[in-house]
């Protein structure tokens, strides 16, 4: 995804793609592009047309970076180590069954897969295989695999709750649009939605899972400005049943 003029502004991808015989012709430089220098194949997100809104015309394919024309550089890390690289395409050919999902869709596919990546339970069950290896072969008997054990599964800790979260939210979100899409709203953004006295009288005790109902909710809100007061108490009811919620 990102590239010198294009990162936390990731609409703005200079890499062309221009139509060639049988795919496309790739042009551009990528940076911090993860494992670029060991990996055989990236995913590109480039611009394969040039359209008022800046988000269409943007598409994904899967790259070879062994194909003539791709140069990939390591940026080393201060202790010399090298993860991050920049990958400079020159006119390098992409056929087109290695584009993914559609042409010109690549913005939504490409936000809705970060969104994924970042809750995703790879982030710590990819090295938490590692610990139960150790553990099948070595067991914890002395205190210092002890010491290093219990400070590994902290970290996991923290990195699992934080993952379980992010895709409750998403979850929650998804549930929110599912219910617009069955009952459709008959008035337009109510000037405030519910708060914390509302949910007080359906019975919910005020805590974290009560923060996260509101949130959700102004969140919704804020995106698709439709809920009305009596669908988002109806939303509430079905969704966060009092008997979890209302501890
Ligand atoms: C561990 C890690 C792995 C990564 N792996 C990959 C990868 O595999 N592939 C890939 O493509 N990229 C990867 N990236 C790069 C990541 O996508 C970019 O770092 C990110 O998009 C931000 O871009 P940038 O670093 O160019 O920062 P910039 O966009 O230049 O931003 C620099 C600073 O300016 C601030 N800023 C930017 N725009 C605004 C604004 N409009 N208003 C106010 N402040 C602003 C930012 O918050 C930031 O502090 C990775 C990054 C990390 C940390």
């Amino acid at each position: 995804m990102s590239e010198p003029e294009a990162g936390s502004d990731l609409a703005a991808v200079q890499t062309r793609a221009a139509r060639a015989s049988g795919g496309w012709s790739l042009t551009g430089t990528k940076l911090w592009t993860g494992g670029a220098h060991e990996n055989d194949w990236c995913v590109v997100l480039c611009r394969t047309s040039e359209e008022d809104d800046r988000h269409r015309g943007l598409t994904q394919v899967i790259l070879d970076l062994h194909a003539p024309g791709v140069s990939v550089r390591p940026i080393a890390y201060l202790d010399g180590s090298e993860f991050f690289n920049e990958v400079v395409l020159d006119r390098v050919f992409v056929a087109d069954e290695l584009v993914i999902g559609e042409v010109g869709s690549g913005w939504a596919q490409n936000t809705s897969e970060l969104a994924y990546e970042r809750s995703g339970p790879e982030r710590w069950l990819s090295t938490y295989l590692v610990l139960e290896q150790y553990l099948r072969e070595h067991g914890a008997s002395d205190e210092r695999a002890q010491a290093a054990i219990g400070e590994a599964v902290a970290g996991w800790w923290g990195i699992r709750t934080l993952s379980l979260s992010v895709a409750r939210l998403l979850d929650a979100y998804d549930a929110v649009r599912a219910f617009l899409a069955e009952t459709p709203p008959t008035q337009v953004r109510p000037p405030r939605l519910l708060s914390g006295d509302d949910l007080k009288d359906l019975g919910y005790t005020p805590g974290p899972e009560f923060q996260k109902i509101l949130s959700t909710l102004e969140d919704a809100q804020l995106e698709e400005a439709v809920l009305t007061r009596d669908q988002a108490l109806e939303f509430v009811r079905r969704n966060y049943p009092l008997r979890q919620v209302g501890r």
